[in-house]
């Protein structure tokens, strides 16, 4: 496959790569000047904050990321205090942030890190922790640990791929591996490499950016093929469009004068370790809310809804039964003596802090405030 376009006779633009340096130079020069310097991880060479920020980063802008990472820090302020943390905690302070896998996955290193009191030191170790990829890892070792290591988000693929007009959608191995040679080839001399790396997050941020980039506010415009070749609008090539299965589910919405019965799901697969309505089928509704000491009044279907997964989307009909209570229950709630997952009552005021997968949130909150839950949120 050839991944490198000859450039049109009339452009004039070269499709070698520029000189050794210099593309990292311009980033790095550009960087110091308008890129972004007041972020609350930044100034900060602390290896146990660049992680948690770099882990909220993914697939979240910073704009989103900024708060959240602020309360994270001062609930669970170092390792130790991410390690002793039960992991509802911290899917609860993760909660609004969505792909909660990343939450498991730093608890869960946290867990591992705990016995030796610190992150490792290079961008290959990390890389072999929970929830950290190749280029994560880099960018944690660039921060904290001042390692020449190369990092390629999304952002900075469309940047390569535009600026060397490379075509292939990224993720096609072809592509990756090309990508990940640059991304490597340019990385600068030391003095230069956190001013450039964060130099590139910041150029795919606010200037590369997916629908319009600025190219005259660019500092690599002068050599960008893409440009070059009136190529902005196209590269990089998008994923082929595939079709994702659809796959059904029953969510059980039981209210109480407690609150809405919740369950915890299982730790591994969708919403792993969440809070989330019982999934089950109209039929087992009358049995689950009497082994929760409840009797069923009714049961109405609501809209169904399909919430889209990067691999599915799952269509979910929600299914509204109103209980009362047969013995009154506990305030801490009633367990299921025979269900595999614990549960329990969730006020309706909570549900906004709840950790709750974010469109069964926005189901209840729904329901919350159309009255059908009894109480407002
Ligand atoms: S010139 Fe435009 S397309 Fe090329 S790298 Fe800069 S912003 Fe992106």
């Amino acid at each position: 496959m050839r991944l490198w376009r000859q450039p049109q006779a009339h452009r004039c633009v070269t499709r070698l790569p520029p000189e050794p340096g210099a593309f990292a130079a311009r980033i790095a020069a550009w960087q110091r000047v308008h890129g972004r310097h007041d972020l609350p991880w930044q100034g900060s060479r602390d290896p146990y904050r660049r992680w948690i920020s770099e882990i909220m980063l993914q697939q979240t802008q910073v704009a989103a990321v900024i708060p959240y990472y602020l309360r994270f820090l001062e609930r669970f302020p170092d390792l130790q205090a991410l390690a002793r943390a039960e992991l509802d905690e911290v899917l609860q302070a993760w909660s609004g942030l969505g792909y909660y896998g990343r939450a498991r996955n730093l608890h869960a290193a946290a867990r591992e890190l705990a016995a030796h009191g610190r992150l490792p030191e290079s961008a290959a170790e990390l890389a072999a922790l929970p929830g950290i990829g190749r280029s994560t890892a880099a960018a944690i070792a660039v921060f904290a640990f001042g390692e020449r290591a190369a990092i390629l988000d999304g952002n900075v693929r469309r940047v390569l791929c535009r600026h060397r007009g490379i075509d292939g959608f990224p993720g096609l191995p072809e592509v990756e591996r090309q990508l990940w040679e640059i991304a490597a080839r340019e990385l600068p001399a030391d003095g230069d490499l956190e001013a450039y790396t964060q130099g590139l997050m910041d150029l795919g941020a606010a200037v590369c950016t997916r629908g319009r980039p600025r190219c005259n506010a660019c500092p690599v415009a002068d050599d960008c093929i893409a440009l070059a070749e009136g190529r902005t609008g196209s590269l990089p090539a998008p994923r082929p469009k595939r079709e994702l299965a659809l796959r059904e589910t029953t969510l059980l919405v039981l209210a109480g004068a407690e609150g809405v019965l919740v369950e915890r799901r299982a730790p591994a697969g969708v919403w792993g370790g969440l809070w989330s309505l019982p999934e089950a089928h109209a039929q087992a509704a009358a049995g689950i809310a009497a082994a929760c000491g409840l009797r069923l009044l009714g049961l109405s279907p609501l809209e169904p809804f399909v919430h889209r997964f990067t691999h599915f989307r799952l269509r979910i009909t929600p299914l509204l039964g109103r209980c009362a209570p047969v013995v009154r229950v506990a305030d801490s709630g009633p367990k299921a003596p025979d269900a595999p997952a614990a549960r329990r009552w969730l006020p309706v005021a909570q549900i906004g802090g709840a950790a709750l997968p974010s469109p069964v949130k926005s189901l209840l909150r729904r329901l919350a405030a159309d009255g059908a839950l009894g109480v407002d949120p």
